[in-house]
């Protein structure tokens, strides 16, 4: 086992890290920006090393620092939580080739998920249930752009091959506006991405989006651990993930997990991992693989007691797995809301000195943050300071003991999104078994 491990990460996900580390004995190494010096998990860490000023291209996404940064603290490994440098390639191979373990897949495996295109190629071949659209990307010339849609059936999404979080997609209603949708999105998609290429797919008008996480050794064992459901959406970003789906009937669960699990085999897949579906009708489409550990991995921990970000660690160790399929059983109900420093009324973010913080409790209640009284909000970084979990043994009790935690849980100095989860925890769609990924646009358009 490892003795010390480099967090290559910020926020509530460096301190998530440093906990699962700490826990079995490993030591850490945090990395910080100049904003985030003050940081109390900065300080926790058993060592530290500042990586660069502030805005994160310098810092956090600052490859030889990150790396410089392993070198003088002699970590053997280094974990890159989610966002930054996690689902990039290029640094999971430096710092293999560093000679550190990189806890996340092989650099390979990064590469063909990271690319919508090949992913889509790869789970195709897999066995997996993808979208329909164009095979493979979309060509130049606009009477085969037009074809294609034809065949394919308005209304249709334009997705770039580099595409992330969200960006890098435009709905096509009509004919007329296809064209210039997808020269549109090219543009934007060379510009944001660095990688012009699209593709199109059919758009789902009431989809679900429902994801697998997957866990697979380097002995050629995979399993699946459940499934999340992340319909809540704004901007196509999750801000309420819940496991299990409330809509999944156990049967289909366990055959698209296995289908999951088979293609982890096939691809040699290592460590932790999401298949992301749309889910619509009964059928299953995928539409992209994170080959990392996601914010919403909690819910996944609560219902099945399983950390993890341990098991992570324990893979790239070269364990094998100490469980089988038929060993992991779902508990129960579990529900996450995203807190952010936000304005509930119009996203606009809120950063700044939290003045008052108190954090919620009671039985089934997590809280994962960085925050505390006296934290400053930088504002250089994502808007979410941290994570509201709660678990029950019905999905009726885990939105209780949700609404309860939300209504104990105050941060002064800084707006956050907590009035609109108190919302949402009433709303009678949330209620009775959930919504498509269209609804929370929809509700608060009407809201306006
Ligand atoms: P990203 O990598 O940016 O997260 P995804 O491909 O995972 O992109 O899509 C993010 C979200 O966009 C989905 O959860 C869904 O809300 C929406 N979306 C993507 N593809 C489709 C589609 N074919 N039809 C309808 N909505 C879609």
């Amino acid at each position: 086992m490892f003795e010390k491990i480099l967090i290559a990460n910020r926020g509530e996900i460096a301190l998530r890290v440093q906990r699962a580390c700490r826990e079995l004995g490993i030591k850490t190494v945090a990395v910080y920006s100049e904003a985030d010096r003050e940081a109390k998990y900065v300080k926790l860490a058993d060592e530290s090393v500042c990586i660069g000023p502030a805005p994160s291209a310098k810092s956090y996404l600052n490859i030889p620092a990150v790396i410089s940064a392993a070198e003088v603290t002699d970590a053997q490994a280094i974990h890159p939580g989610y966002g930054f440098l996690s689902e990039n390639a290029d640094f999971a191979e430096r710092v293999e080739q560093s000679g550190f373990v990189f806890i996340g897949p092989r650099a390979e495996t990064i590469r063909l998920m990271g690319d919508k295109v090949s992913a889509k190629d790869a789970m195709k071949k897999a066995g997996v249930p993808c979208v329909p659209g164009s095979d493979g990307a979309l060509p130049d010339d606009s009477s085969e752009i037009l074809k294609i849609a034809k065949r394919v059936g308005y209304p249709v999404i334009i997705k770039a091959a580099g595409g992330g979080g969200g960006r890098g997609m435009r709905v096509v209603h009509t004919e007329a506006a296809l064209v210039n949708a997808v020269n549109m999105t090219k543009a934007e998609a060379q510009a944001a991405f660095g990688n012009p290429m699209v593709y199109m797919e059919k758009f789902l008008e009431n989809p679900r989006h429902i994801e697998i996480q997957v866990l697979a050794d380097q002995h050629g064992n995979a399993v699946f651990l459940g499934d999340r459901d992340c319909s809540m959406q704004r901007r196509h970003q999750k801000i309420i993930e819940e496991a299990p789906s409330p809509l999944l009937l156990p049967r289909l669960r366990d055959k698209i997990g296995e289908r999951c699990a088979d293609a982890c085999r096939r691809i040699k897949y290592r460590g932790a991992g999401t298949f992301e579906f749309l889910y619509e009708n009964g059928e299953f489409y995928f539409i992209e693989m994170n080959t990392r550990l996601q914010v919403e991995h909690t819910v996944t921990e609560m219902i099945t007691g399983i950390d993890l970000v341990q098991q992570q660690i324990f893979v790239a160790a070269g364990e094998k797995l100490k469980f089988r399929q038929k060993d992991i059983q779902l508990n129960g109900h579990a529900i996450e809301c995203r807190i952010n420093a936000e304005d509930p009324a119009n996203f606009v973010p809120s950063p700044g000195m939290i003045n008052r913080f108190h954090m919620a409790g009671g039985p089934g209640v997590r809280i994962d943050t960085h925050a505390y009284g006296g934290y400053t909000v930088p504002p250089h970084y994502d808007s979410m300071i941290g994570k509201l979990i709660t678990h029950g043994d019905t999905r009726d009790q885990a939105i209780a003991r949700m609404r309860i935690a939300l209504s104990e849980m105050f941060v002064e100095g800084i707006k956050t999104n907590i009035p609109l989860h108190a919302d949402l925890m009433a709303d009678a769609a949330f209620h009775q078994g959930g919504t498509s990924i269209h609804y929370l646009e929809q509700k608060l358009g009407i809201h306006k």
